[in-house]
Parts: structure tokens; sequence; C-alpha cells
């Protein structure tokens, strides 16, 4: 009886739909939840065991004992049908998270699809709004502390005060200039998010984060959320999830790296490298606000080239490799040879992509940068012509 059963579950975690995790995508599922009637992952079972079983219940397909009335259920929904029922109103704006995403994401997904149904019932997705105010920790600029700011959304910019009865904003951010990334591994935050945006011809980064990870995941929705309606208006021709791929960016690649100055004799130091697009920077350290210098990475054809060593007459390091520019050529190592694959890789994947229209503003704002000049309007966020 529970043979034939265990058998029954094993067929149908085959079907189209059910052999993909109903809620981040990873291959052959090994857990459900059946009173949902989804197949599952392990890290997904995980979280939804942390809901509680009154709304989801947790079962191994192959560990635990399957009766009638379970299968039964497992027939009768799948992750096709759940998805139907669950996903049925998902705004544009939303990011759906994969296999491999940072765990907020993931959680506050799992919760919102089913603790809250969130996607069933739209008034109670609060990030679908123009604007939004509340308290985020934020990390002071030159010390690991984090302290209570308030952050205002409004008139397309984001705003935060120094002091809570503060009358003018400390810094005022156009959201079309600005990028947001979950970032807890670095921060050791679960709940970390970093803020990166065009200042005075340079990159600046602001770290914060929120206890609560629903919170967390409301201000970076209500970001995508305010700059898709501002593209929308732009871009009337186009469609919502052409733009949705201008909303946010995930970093490509980031770690340590050293690297030697210009000169042939200096010495390698050590630095938090982040590639993000088309922009590699380098930092002292991971949560510095500002990049000690950011590097545009141009189209091959255009004498952009890497390769492992370094060039003759230079001081040679484990794992180096020189990335070369019409303007310098960088000397760089990394710590084993794995990552110096990995950099390498990641670089050269960059350089194969020909430029397009907000490349060339991001190569303005650096040379922008490289001169100097202040108040630099360019951005490496902003949208392109179309
Ligand atoms: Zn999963």
């Amino acid at each position: 009886m529970g043979d034939r059963n265990s058998r029954r579950i094993c067929e149908l975690v085959k079907q189209s739909g059910n052999s993909d995790c109903a809620d981040c995508g990873f291959q052959n599922p090994e857990w459900s939840s059946f009173n949902i009637g989804v197949f599952l992952c392990t890290t997904c079972a995980t979280w939804h065991r942390r809901l509680g079983t009154h709304v989801s219940k947790v079962k191994s397909l192959k560990l635990d004992k399957w009766d009638d009335e379970q299968v039964e259920q497992m027939e009768a929904v799948g992750n096709l049908q759940a998805k139907q029922h669950y996903e049925q109103h998902i705004p544009a704006c939303y990011r759906i998270p994969h296999a491999g995403d940072p765990p907020v994401l993931l959680e506050q997904w799992i919760r919102a699809k089913y603790e809250r149904q969130e996607f069933i019932q739209v008034d109670k997705q609060t990030y679908i709004r123009n604007s939004l105010e509340g308290t985020l920790m934020k990390k002071a600029k030159d010390e690991n502390k984090y302290f209570p700011r308030k952050f205002v959304i409004s008139d397309n910019s984001l705003k935060y005060y120094s002091k809570e009865n503060s009358k003018e904003p400390k810094t005022t951010i156009q959201l079309s200039e600005l990028n947001v990334c979950l970032a807890p591994a670095k921060m050791n935050q679960d709940n970390g998010m970093q803020l990166s945006y065009m200042c005075d011809g340079s990159t600046r980064h602001i770290y914060v984060y929120h206890e609560s990870g629903e919170i967390i995941i409301q201000w970076y929705m209500a970001i995508r959320s305010i700059k898709l309606n501002w593209l929308m208006v732009a871009y009337p021709s186009v469609a919502a999830e052409e733009l949705v791929p201008y909303l946010t960016n995930d970093f490509v690649i980031e770690g340590w790296l050293s690297k030697t100055g210009p000169n042939e004799r200096d010495a390698y130091r050590k630095r938090w490298f982040i590639l993000d697009d088309r922009k590699l920077m380098y930092h002292e350290g991971p949560l510095d606000s500002y990049p000690r210098g950011e590097i545009f990475l141009g189209y091959k054809d255009d004498n952009y080239s890497i390769k492992e060593g370094v060039p003759r007459g230079c001081k040679d390091h484990d794992f180096s490799f020189s990335l070369i520019t019409p303007e310098r050529t960088y000397v760089m190592s990394a710590p084993t040879s794995d990552e110096r694959s990995r950099w390498m890789n990641a670089i050269s994947t960059v350089m194969e992509r020909s430029l397009r229209p907000q490349d060339n503003q991001s190569k303005l704002a650096l040379s922008v940068n490289k001169k100097s000049a202040r108040n630099s309007r360019h951005s490496w966020f902003s949208f392109p012509s179309l």
C-alpha cells in the first residue's frame, strides 16, 4: 500500500511542471507541500517549514510515508495548477527569485505567495505605490556602525535624513540614477541592501538593512515599481516587460583581487573589486562608500582585452592577469586559479558584448569623472534611448 503510493508520487514528480521546484525552478525536487499540492527543492522546503503547518505541510517525496488522501491532493493540484492560483497577479516590477538568489528574496517570495497571498489579493502589494517613508539602519560612511535614518521615496527620488527631525535631506538621489541590490553576505546582514548611484562624477555606495525581511523587500520592490512607472511614462510605446531589465541589476561578480599601481615597480595591493555591468570598480574594503578607481570595459574590437600573466618587466605574482584598455594596462592577481578563471571569464564576457546606447553614457560618465568635473548629471543607470 505504502509502496504503491510512493510509486505514484515518484511518477507524479516527473510530470511536466512538477519536475522543477514550484518556487525557485531548481530541478528534480525532493520535497513537497502536500496541503498546497506543490513539489519543492530542499531550500524552498526549509522556507515552507518556517511558515508553519497552518500554511504549509512539508513532506519528503522519498523518506516519508504517503497515504491515499495526500497523494490524491498532489495529483489534483501539482505545480502548474498551484501557479495559476497563487501567482494570478504578479506585478511586472516584482523580481521573481531563482535558485541561488539572496535568501531573503526567496523567503519573501514564498511568504508573499502562500502566507500573505499577495498575488491573489492585489491590495496586499504594499510596494505598488508612488511614495514610501520609513527608517532603515544605515552604515556610517567611515566606520562599520549602523544608525537609524529616515528614508523617503517621493517624486521619483530617494532621500535620506541625518536626523529624525531634519527638514533638509542629507542626500537626494534620482531613482533613475539608483541601482539597488541585496548584499547579505558581505554586509553579514540577512536583510542587507546596497544602494549605488553616481555622485559628483563618481559612484557612491550606501549600505542599509532592516530587521524585517518583509520591509527590506518592500523597499526593494517599491524602488523597482516606481522606476517602472516612470519609465512607462517616459517610453509609452515600450512594453513593461521590456523595461523590467532596466530596473535593478545584480553585480556580475565581486571579491578580493590584488592590483599593482601604474608603474612597473609598484607593489600589489589587496582591493575589493566589483564588476557592475561594464564598470569594474575597486575599493579598499567591501563596504566602502566610494571606489578608489573605476575602469570602463569597452568592446574587444576597440582595444580592450584580458590575458593571463603580466607584461614584460612587471613584477609577477601568483594567478596574475592583465587587463588591457586603450588608456592603461591593469595588472592584477587572484587568490586562486579558480578565482582568476571566474574573473577573466566574467570580464571577457562583458568585452565580447558590443556597446549599447547606455554603455556610451557610462563611458562618458567615467571620462567626466577623470576630468574631475563636478555635479555630473551623466549616469551609469540612466535609461537608453530606445
Ligand atoms: Zn526551490
